[in-house]
């Protein structure tokens, strides 16, 4: 293949924007790479990783707020409900396998390190800003 050539395929990816299926594309040279969206959503390689970075970010951050909520609901079985809890133990080791679970979603959004790819590391060292 000509590397002067565009090339197009469908992709396993969703559109961060629309949740469309987006195809790849890849042009030029230097071969470029391109994402789209049936609608036209439109994303760099280096957009379409930051966009899914902050998707997973957004969720952990959800999980975690629901979690908070499981904790709070479990203090208030244990203080204002108290006749309805059978088994204490079973909720102190719920609310304490809670606190595990956030520590866990803590460590995987902090670990959600963002990827530099060689253009993007190139524009960078130039002084331009994403595409
Ligand atoms: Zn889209």
């Amino acid at each position: 293949m000509n590397r002067l050539e565009a090339t197009e395929r469908g992709t396993l990816l969703t559109c961060p924007d629309c949740w469309g299926v987006l195809s790849m594309r890849t042009e030029g040279d230097a071969g470029h790479v391109y994402f789209r969206c049936q609608i036209g959503h439109g994303f760099s390689i280096e957009s379409v990783v930051a966009a899914k970075k902050q998707q997973l970010e957004d969720r952990l951050w959800s999980a975690t707020l629901t979690i908070h909520e499981v904790i709070r609901m479990l203090e208030e079985f244990e203080t204002q409900l108290r006749p309805l809890v059978t088994d204490r133990n079973v909720i102190a080791e719920r609310r304490a396998r809670a606190q595990r679970d956030i520590e866990i979603l803590r460590r995987l959004t902090e670990s959600n390190e963002p990827i530099a790819f060689a253009a993007g590391r190139e524009r960078a060292r130039r002084g331009e800003r994403r595409p």
